[in-house]
């Protein structure tokens, strides 16, 4: 079981996926099913477009929203670009950092994580920070070692004010919508050295308090077995999360 102390967090990411009109269909057959749920978080990351049918379709629910990517800029010259204040005057509450298609397809290094996720803090958005090693790195024994990297460069060069505002996500590449899930053993002992990590970057107490989810084809069928981990306090859910069934059947697990 994870921590009793911690308060456990079911996070959706729909990537490129879903219209105005798709979020609405989604919620409408969603909220009655996890209406009842008060023990945990529930986020849900649709593309920028839908972000305010969301907001919209959730208000007064339990379901909180959340935005894909920011810029750690306020304001300024960057084409494409969306800062961590127009997504929480949007209704945003949560963003997520580092994804690891982000750091793929579009260049963010740890660097960029890091400014990311301080400048969501700021604007009081809680980052939801992906840290995740690629196979060819977990064959080559190197999982460990791009972790610590990924963690020291990345949510590790905050303050501990600002640390104590975020959430981890242990995502390895690996793992990311290809079907292959990490066994329980192999995301507890991710999550654990995780956890390690900021025990040795700043304190007991942060590691203690910090939660960290699990993602990578996080599906209704596999979330048991991946709960009963100690130290995993969630799933961030991909494709799993389009269909309110089975993301409902997540949130749901007991
Ligand atoms: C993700 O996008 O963060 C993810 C974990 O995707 P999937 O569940 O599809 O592997």
């Amino acid at each position: 079981m994870s921590s009793p102390n911690r308060r456990r967090v079911i996070a959706a990411n729909w990537k490129m996926y879903k219209t105005q009109a798709e979020t609405r269909a989604f919620f409408s057959e969603f909220l009655p099913l996890v209406a009842g749920v008060t023990d945990r978080d529930i986020v849900i990351a649709p593309p920028f477009t839908s972000i305010a049918a969301a907001v919209d379709a959730t208000k007064g629910s339990n379901v909180a929203i959340g935005g894909q990517n920011i810029y750690w800029q306020t304001e300024g010259a960057f084409t494409g670009e969306v800062s961590a204040g127009m997504l929480a005057e949007a209704g945003c509450r949560y963003v997520i950092v580092g994804h690891s298609e982000r750091r793929q397809f579009f260049g963010d290094n740890d660097g960029a994580v890091s400014q990311k996720a301080r400048a969501a803090v700021a604007d009081g958005l809680t980052p939801i920070v992906c840290v995740g090693e690629s196979l060819a790195d977990r064959e080559a024994g190197r999982t460990q070692g791009v972790l610590s990297q990924q963690f020291i460069g990345g949510p590790g060069a905050l303050t501990a004010d600002e640390f104590s505002r975020i959430l981890l996500a242990y995502e390895p590449v690996w793992a990311i919508g290809t079907g292959r899930t990490a066994t329980p053993e192999i995301a507890g002992a991710a999550h654990a050295f995780l956890r390690s990590c900021v025990h040795d970057q700043y304190s007991a107490e942060l590691a203690a308090s910090v939660r960290i989810l699990y993602g990578g084809s996080v599906k209704p069928d596999n979330i048991q077995g991946l709960r009963a981990q100690l130290d995993l306090d969630g799933a961030l859910v991909g494709g799993a999360s389009l269909d309110a069934n089975s993301f409902a059947a997540i949130v749901n697990c007991k």
